[in-house]
């Protein structure tokens, strides 16, 4: 029996115990932070000793709605009770509504559900060749992406991830892939030809900084795609289902998608990942050309219908726009006190700013003091705290990140 005072027989063991065990028998991918967590409630997670943190990072975009949302519990408690997987050979209550639902905010007209975001994205790359093929023939095939990109490390997703780090150890890659290099038109255009089946990427990126993607490149990737036949495919991962104060972002820019792939806070931590597409796009799979085990299943469905409910009927949207605005003022504010920040980016809930090589020493000392942010790309303070956050826990990270950076400029002297 799982119970939350800790005398679950598998909650007992402590963090010496836990450090232990996952050194032994680990593949060594993660390199964690010293704390061993215990439970969340609100904005807020605990470790096993009872220390409360602010989480100013939303468990990387994934708890949109904080921890042990009521309701949330509510529905995986009493879905969990009824099914929780059926296997997609048989109809269930959620996948349909859930998809309607998210084709009514997106503008889209059909959706393939995964697990991942990363699973998003290759269903994406496999429906963009299929279409390239049917409309251009087999030599459609090539696939454009930008520097600095993230889209997940799966070898299709990988391949048009395009940063040495995350490459390097595992080539070779799937081919055809081009990485346009710098944000302008120009290099844009060099790249496009008939051959290109899609251009993906994300119109904010998260790992590689938080940088929006300039309007008019967005609209010249849009022009180009029209003209060759190209699928346009937004990577809203990290940047959708409300994080930017609207459902999606590229709906603050007016340019609209083919597909658009999305995951992350879409179950409120369970997983679920989503790729939506025109009904021109859906066409070019057919029956038994795709498919996964879990993805859409009826607890997660269920869970994703609530996660929108809920964003609904709290006007959390409002929230994420509000508060965004007053965190990214805050900042921009001690940008004017402090040498340290440089430019400070982004949209809504989802926000950066450039701190340099003083970055991960900042995320270190807001960690001891009681908040959780992180270093995208080494230099950005990366911010994506839950919708539900209040004025004053923004206004007590502010204080504390204030107190950080005047205590750092006097040991530099
Ligand atoms: C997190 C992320 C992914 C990968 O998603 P997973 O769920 O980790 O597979 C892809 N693209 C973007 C923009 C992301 O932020």
């Amino acid at each position: 029996m799982v119970t939350t005072d800790g005398t679950d027989r598998y909650s007992r063991i402590d963090a010496s115990g836990i450090r232990d065990l996952e050194e032994r028998f680990l593949f060594a991918t993660y390199s964690r932070y010293d704390l061993f967590i215990s439970h969340g409630s609100g904005a807020y997670i605990f470790d096993l000793e009872g220390n409360r943190y602010l989480d100013m990072l939303g468990g990387i975009a994934v708890n949109s709605l904080g921890y042990n949302h009521p309701r949330i519990v509510r529905v995986l408690t009493e879905q969990g009770r009824n099914i929780i997987h059926c296997s997609n050979l048989f109809y269930h209550a959620f996948q349909g509504q859930l998809a309607e639902r998210l084709c009514r905010v997106s503008g889209m007209a059909r959706v393939f559900f995964t697990n991942s975001g990363t699973e998003a994205i290759e269903a994406a790359l496999k429906i963009a060749r299929a279409y390239g093929h049917i409309h251009g023939g087999p030599g459609k095939s090539r696939i454009l992406t930008l520097r600095n990109s993230f889209h997940g490390r799966t070898y299709g997703a990988l391949s048009i991830t395009a940063q040495e780090k995350y490459q390097a150890p595992f080539r070779p890659l799937v081919p055809e892939v081009d990485v346009v290099q710098e944000l302008t038109t120009d290099c844009l255009e060099a790249a496009f030809s008939d051959k290109v089946c899609a251009m993906v990427l994300e119109p904010i990126q998260g790992e590689g900084g938080i940088v929006p993607i300039p309007v008019p490149f967005l609209q010249a990737a849009r022009e180009l795609c029209n003209r060759h036949q190209t699928l346009l495919v937004f990577d809203e991962i990290q940047s959708g289902m409300g994080r930017t104060g609207k459902y999606f972002a590229f709906q603050h820019y007016g340019v609209e998608p083919d597909l658009l792939a999305i995951a992350k806070s879409i179950a409120a931590g369970y997983p679920l990942g989503a790729v939506l597409g025109h009904a021109r796009v859906a066409e070019s799979l057919k029956a038994g050309e795709h498919g996964t085990t879990f993805g859409g299943g009826p607890l997660a469905c269920r869970l994703a219908l609530e996660v929108m409910d809920i964003i609904e009927e709290e006007g959390l949207l409002r929230n994420v726009t509000d508060l965004g605005r007053h965190l990214a003022g805050g900042l921009r504010a001690l940008a004017a006190r402090h040498d340290d920040i440089g430019e400070v980016r982004g949209l809504g809930l989802m926000i950066g700013a450039e701190l340099g090589g003083t970055t991960k020493e900042v995320v270190a000392r807001l960690l001891r003091k009681g908040f959780i942010a992180n270093a995208a790309h080494d230099t950005v303070l990366r911010l994506l705290p839950p919708f539900i956050i209040r004025r004053e826990q923004v206004d007590e990270f502010l204080g504390a990140l204030d107190v950080i950076l005047s205590g750092m400029e006097d040991e530099a002297g």
